[in-house]
C-alpha cells in the first residue's frame, strides 16, 4: 500500500469509528469540529489521489446506519446531506457555480433557514394521515421509528387544510431546546445516570428509543424544511411557498426562515442569525441557503452526498478539543480554593481560551479532568468557557486524578471544606498573601472604594513588593516608593495617590461592601446600612437585631456578626478610618414604601446607566424579589441592551418586559 493508500484507510477507520458513537450509539468521541477536520483532511487527500476515491468513502455517502433493532424504511427520494461553506468566499463560490449551472445574471433568490443542529426525519402521510415516520439513516434506508414520532406534540396525526396531496412526505429536523436538554440532563444527574454531552444527541438518543413511552417524556420539538415523495395534488413551485403550504396544513416551520436576493442577501442573513445564534432557544450549527425555485433546484440536481442547490454556512464551532497542561487552584478573597484548567490555546466560540474554571473540587471530582487529559471545551455566546468532558479515549497512560491539595498552594494553611459545602477554603485568613490580595482588590473596586488606576496587577504589585499587606496601607502611601515601583514612573504614582486620596469620602453602603464581610453584596451593603444608619450601630447590632434588615436572613447575619468579632477586623477598620476614610452621616431608611412588594423580577442585558447590583439592590429596597430565571412565576423581566434567551423565554411565556426607565418609574 501506499503512503497515502495507508493515510486514507487510517483516516476512514477514524470517520467510521466516530460515525458509529455518534449515529448510533448517540454518544460522540469527539466534537463535530474534529470530525469536519477529519472529513476534511480525508477530501484533500483523494482530492490528491483521485484514484483511491472508492463509492463507500464517507465523503461519496451519507453516514449513518440504520440500527438493526428498528423495521427499514427505504426513501424513495434520498435523504441527503449538505455541503458545507465556512468562509464568505465559499458562499460567493457556491452563487457564482449556481448562476453558472444555471446561465444566469441576475440575483438568484434563495430560501434562508437556521440549520438546526439535530435529527433528520421523514413523516409520510396518506390521504392527510401520518402512516409512516422514519430516520435518514444511510440516506437511501432508515429506521422506522413512526411510533416514536408519534409521541411528539409537533407531529400532527393528521393534517388539516385544502389540497393536502394524497401522498406527501415531508422532512423535518427533530431537536431539542436548551432548556429541555439542560432539565433532561439534571433529571438524568439527580438520578445517578449519565448526562446526555448535547442537544443534539439528546434529541437523538431520545427518539431513536425502543419503548415510545420514553420518547414521549423527552422535550421533542421538530421544524419541518421540505419534501420527499409527493403523489396526487399540486404543490407551490417555491420552495418557501411549499412550507407555507405546509404551514397550512399543520407542519411547524421555524420562524427564522426568510427569502433574500443574491450572495449579499445571504451574507446579510448569515449576520443577522449569528447575532442572535446565542439567544435563539435552541443550538444551530449555520444556516442553510437553498435556491427558491424548485425547478431550478431540478436542473441543478445533486453531486455524490448533497445538492448543488443548497449549502449550510457554519458558524464558528462552539465546542472545542484542547489539552489540559495544568491544573491550579486559586485562591479567592475569601479563601475559597477554585480549581482552574490551564489549557494548550484552542479557538473557540469566535475567541481563544487558554483558561478554564473547573469551579470546585466536586466537578472536578464528578468530570475526573487530569493533567494531559484530552477535553471538550465549550464556549456559547458571551458565556465563560466549560469543560464539558474529558475524552477518556485520549487520557495518556500515567495520569493521576487531581486531588484538593491540603494546604493552601499560596501560604501553607491548612484547608478546611466544610461538610456539606461545596467550596474549600484556605484557612489562613489575614496571613494568606492570596486572600489579601483579592480582598484589596475588592476593595479598590470600582463599585466598592473606586480606586481609579488601582488594578489587579497593580495590586499584586504593592503586595509582593511589600509596600502593602492590607487595604488600611494604602492610606500610608507616598508617592516615592511607588514611583520607584517597576514601569510605574512618577506621574503615575502621583495620580494613584491623588485618586487614593480621593477614595477616602465615601458613603457608609460603600465602605461595608468594600470591607469583603463573606456573603455581603452590593444591596446587602446597602440595606444594612441603611437599617442602622451607622458603623457604630452595626458592629454593635446583634445577630438576631441584623436579621430585622430586609432580605437578610441567618447565615448572612452570622456571617456580618462574625467579621465584626474579630479583632483583626475591628484594628482594620480603626486604621481606615485613622487614615482619612469617612463618610456622610446617613439616616434610617426602614422603607415603608415598597411598590415591588411580592414581586418576582429577573434582569437580563446591560442596562442604560445602573449596573447590574445597583438594579438588584433598588428592586429589593423596593420589595421585590430577585430571581435568575424566567418562569411562569416571574412578573417582570428588566431587559437591557443584548438581552439573550432570557427575553426570548419571557416573551414564549408572556412575562411583561420592562426597561431601566420603566423600574425608576414604578419606584417613583
Ligand atoms: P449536516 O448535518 O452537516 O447537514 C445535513 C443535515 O442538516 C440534514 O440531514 C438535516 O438533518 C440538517 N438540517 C438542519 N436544518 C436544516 C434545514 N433547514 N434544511 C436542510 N437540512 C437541515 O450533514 P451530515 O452529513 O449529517 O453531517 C455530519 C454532521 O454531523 C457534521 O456537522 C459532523 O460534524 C457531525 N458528525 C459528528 C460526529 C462526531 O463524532 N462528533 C460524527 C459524525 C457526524
Amino acid at each position: 500500500m501506499t503512503e497515502a493508500a495507508a493515510q486514507v484507510k487510517a483516516l476512514r477507520d477514524t470517520l467510521a469509528r466516530y460515525d458509529h458513537r455518534y449515529y448510533v450509539l448517540d454518544d460522540p468521541e469527539v466534537p463535530d469540529a474534529e470530525y469536519d477536520r477529519t472529513l476534511h483532511a480525508l477530501k484533500r487527500l483523494e482530492a490528491a489521489h483521485p484514484t483511491l476515491v472508492t463509492p463507500d468513502s464517507p465523503t461519496q455517502r451519507v453516514s449513518g446506519t440504520p440500527l438493526k433493532a428498528f423495521g427499514e424504511v427505504t426513501h424513495r427520494v434520498p435523504m441527503l446531506s449538505l455541503d458545507n461553506a465556512f468562509a464568505d468566499d465559499e458562499v460567493r463560490g457556491f452563487d457564482r457555480r449556481v448562476r453558472e449551472r444555471l446561465e444566469r445574471d441576475e440575483p438568484i433568490v434563495y430560501h434562508c433557514e437556521p440549520k438546526l443542529d439535530g435529527l433528520a426525519v421523514t413523516l409520510r402521510y396518506e390521504q392527510g394521515e401520518l402512516t409512516v415516520g422514519a430516520t435518514r439513516g444511510d440516506g437511501a434506508t432508515g429506521e422506522d421509528i413512526t411510533q416514536n414520532l408519534r409521541t411528539l406534540p409537533g407531529v400532527p396525526l393528521r393534517l388539516r387544510g385544502e389540497g393536502v396531496p394524497s401522498v406527501l412526505e415531508v422532512r423535518g429536523e427533530v431537536f431539542m431546546t436548551q432548556r429541555g436538554f439542560e432539565r433532561l440532563n439534571a433529571e438524568a444527574l439527580a438520578r445517578g445516570d449519565k448526562a446526555f454531552v448535547n442537544p443534539r444527541n439528546a434529541a437523538a438518543g431520545s427518539l431513536r428509543q425502543l419503548d415510545p413511552r420514553i420518547t414521549a417524556q423527552r422535550p421533542l420539538e421538530i421544524f419541518f424544511y421540505g419534501l420527499g415523495w409527493v403523489e396526487g395534488g399540486a404543490l407551490p413551485k417555491q420552495h418557501g411557498e411549499v412550507l407555507a403550504a405546509l404551514r397550512a396544513f399543520g407542519l411547524r416551520t421555524c420562524p427564522e426562515i426568510r427569502l433574500v436576493k443574491g450572495v449579499e442577501g445571504l451574507l446579510a442573513y448569515y449576520a443577522e442569525i449569528g447575532a442572535k445564534r446565542a439567544s435563539l432557544p435552541y443550538q444551530i450549527d449555520g444556516v442553510v441557503y437553498k435556491v427558491d425555485s424548485l425547478e431550478s433546484q431540478r436542473q441543478l440536481g445533486f453531486v455524490a452526498r448533497a445538492p448543488r442547490w443548497a449549502v449550510a454556512h457554519k458558524y464558528p464551532a462552539e465546542e472545542e478539543m484542547t489539552t489540559v497542561r495544568e491544573i491550579e487552584w486559586q485562591v479567592g478573597r475569601t479563601g475559597a480554593l477554585t480549581p482552574v484548567a490551564r489549557l494548550e490555546p484552542v479557538f473557540v466560540g469566535g475567541v481563544t481560551v487558554s483558561n478554564a474554571t473547573l469551579h470546585n473540587v466536586d466537578e472536578l471530582t464528578r468530570k475526573d479532568v487530569r493533567v494531559g487529559d484530552t477535553v471538550i471545551l465549550r464556549r456559547a455566546g458571551d458565556v465563560i468557557p466549560e469543560v464539558v468532558r474529558v475524552i477518556p479515549e485520549r487520557r495518556p497512560a500515567h495520569t493521576v486524578p487531581s486531588v484538593l491539595p491540603g494546604v493552601c498552594p499560596v501560604c501553607g494553611s491548612a484547608v478546611a471544606r466544610v461538610d456539606g459545602e461545596a467550596v474549600a477554603r484556605c484557612t489562613g485568613g489575614w496571613l494568606c498573601p492570596a486572600q489579601r490580595k483579592e480582598a484589596i482588590k475588592h476593595f479598590a473596586h470600582r463599585r466598592a472604594m473606586d480606586i481609579e488606576g488601582l488594578g489587579d496587577k497593580l495590586v499584586e504589585q504593592l503586595v509582593d513588593s511589600e509596600l502593602i499587606a492590607r487595604a488600611s496601607d494604602l492610606y500610608r502611601l507616598t508617592v516615592d516608593p511607588l514611583a520607584a515601583l517597576d514601569r510605574l514612573g512618577a506621574k503615575s504614582a502621583a495620580n494613584l495617590i491623588a485618586s487614593i486620596d480621593h477614595s477616602r469620602a465615601t458613603t457608609l453602603p460603600r465602605f461595608l461592601f468594600a470591607l469583603g464581610i463573606p456573603n455581603v453584596g452590593e444591596a446587602t451593603a446597602l440595606a444594612v446600612a441603611q437599617h442602622f444608619a451607622g458603623l457604630e450601630a452595626i458592629q454593635a447590632a446583634s445577630a438576631e437585631a441584623i436579621m430585622a434588615v430586609p432580605d437578610v436572613g441567618p447565615v448572612v447575619a452570622a456571617s456580618i456578626r462574625a467579621f465584626f468579632d474579630e479583632p483583626r477586623n475591628s484594628q482594620e477598620i480603626e486604621a481606615l478610618i485613622a487614615g482619612g476614610v469617612h463618610w456622610p452621616a446617613m439616616e434610617v431608611v426602614r422603607s415603608a414604601h415598597q411598590p415591588l412588594a411580592g414581586k418576582t423580577i429577573v434582569l437580563t442585558g446591560t442596562l442604560p446607566t445602573l449596573s447590574r447590583a445597583d438594579a438588584e439592590a433598588l428592586i429589593r429596597q423596593a420589595g421585590g424579589k430577585v430571581t435568575s430565571s424566567v418562569t411562569k412565576k416571574t412578573d417582570y423581566l428588566l431587559a437591557g441592551e443584548n438581552a439573550g434567551s432570557k427575553l426570548a423565554r419571557a416573551e414564549e411565556l408572556k412575562v411583561l418586559v420592562i426597561s431601566q426607565a420603566d423600574l425608576m418609574a414604578f419606584l417613583s
